[in-house]
């Protein structure tokens, strides 16, 4: 993409579509008679964190699902640019990071959509959930290799070194051998968090992330993605903390009733929002 392209139609910064890592376009998700994504645009640059914002049952978790592959869209567009593989051994930043197979990807859903093309879509992006998902039977070093040597089909020895050196990076070397009951919700999403990175994805997707922490345990993992979010992950967060997304997102998108009513930079949407919607909702909030 050249930075001739002309601005999306959501009227997103020139700067973050120039750099488009994810570009949506026109997404519709039903559920039975429930449609649930009217039609979604959004843009990610590479190393930008956009934060959706908006009522519950507005179709955040939708759209996220959506990206992942996890749901199957029934119309619009996914494009994912190619991966820019980092020298990490050059102590380069997480940007763009992903495996080397990363070619760039176009999925339009209005046609069928084959299996491999899903497939190809949830290996470019993973996902941290709100409670977790971590497997219960498994310990927390099995829970991060389980992706990378079960479905990248990466070598056991070496997923295990990064899974290690991540699990070191986020204090929990200790726990590797613990099942997740034996763990704080804190440090369940740290390994949430953790599992996902060693997918190396292009894209990390947080679903409220802090959600269902206790309030004291909520720092710690805000943190964190804060870190990554300073290291050149690209990112989309669902939150409910507008204070942690005004601190961390370059851009919000307001969601209300399956479409992006409004985004912008945070401070301009968080304290002049030029919609109605958007300022009834941030009334409620704050
Ligand atoms: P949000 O994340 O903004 O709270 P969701 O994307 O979770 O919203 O949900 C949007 C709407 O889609 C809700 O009405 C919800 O009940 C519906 N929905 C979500 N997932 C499913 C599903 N798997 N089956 C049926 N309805 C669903």
């Amino acid at each position: 993409m050249s930075p001739a392209d002309p601005p999306t139609t959501t009227g997103q910064t020139e700067a973050a579509a120039s750099a488009a890592l994810l570009r949506v376009r026109g997404l519709q998700k039903s559920f039975g008679s429930n449609r649930v994504l009217e039609s979604v645009d959004l843009t990610v640059g590479r190393g930008r964190v956009l934060a959706l914002i908006g009522p519950s049952g507005s179709g955040k978790t939708t759209i996220l699902r959506c990206l992942n592959g996890l749901e199957l869209p029934d119309g619009g567009t996914i494009e994912v640019a190619a991966a820019v593989i980092v020298d990490r051994a050059g102590g380069g930043t997480a940007s763009g990071r992903g495996p080397a197979s990363s070619a760039s990807l176009t999925i339009d859903f209005a046609a069928k959509t084959s299996p491999k093309a899903l497939g190809a879509l949830r290996d470019r992006s993973a996902m941290v959930f709100q409670h977790y998902n971590l497997f219960p039977h498994k310990t927390v070093l099995q829970n991060v290799i389980e992706g990378p040597v079960i479905v990248q089909r990466r070598p056991v020895a070496e997923v295990t070194a990064e899974a290690l050196a991540l699990l070191a990076r986020v204090g929990l070397t200790d726990k590797q051998g613990s099942f997740p009951f034996e763990l704080s919700g804190g440090q369940q999403q740290r390994v949430g968090i953790v599992r996902a990175l060693a997918l190396r994805p292009q894209l990390l997707l947080f679903d409220e992330p802090t959600s269902a922490l206790d309030p004291e345990l909520v720092g710690d993992v805000l943190r964190l993605i804060k870190e990554l979010a300073d290291e050149g992950w690209s990112m989309v967060i669902v939150t409910h903390e507008l204070e942690f997304a005004r601190e961390v997102a370059h851009e919000i998108a307001f969601v209300d009733g399956g479409v992006i009513v409004e985004h912008g930079e945070p401070k301009q949407l968080l304290r002049h929002p030029e919609q109605e919607r958007t300022r009834q909702f941030l009334h409620r909030l704050l």
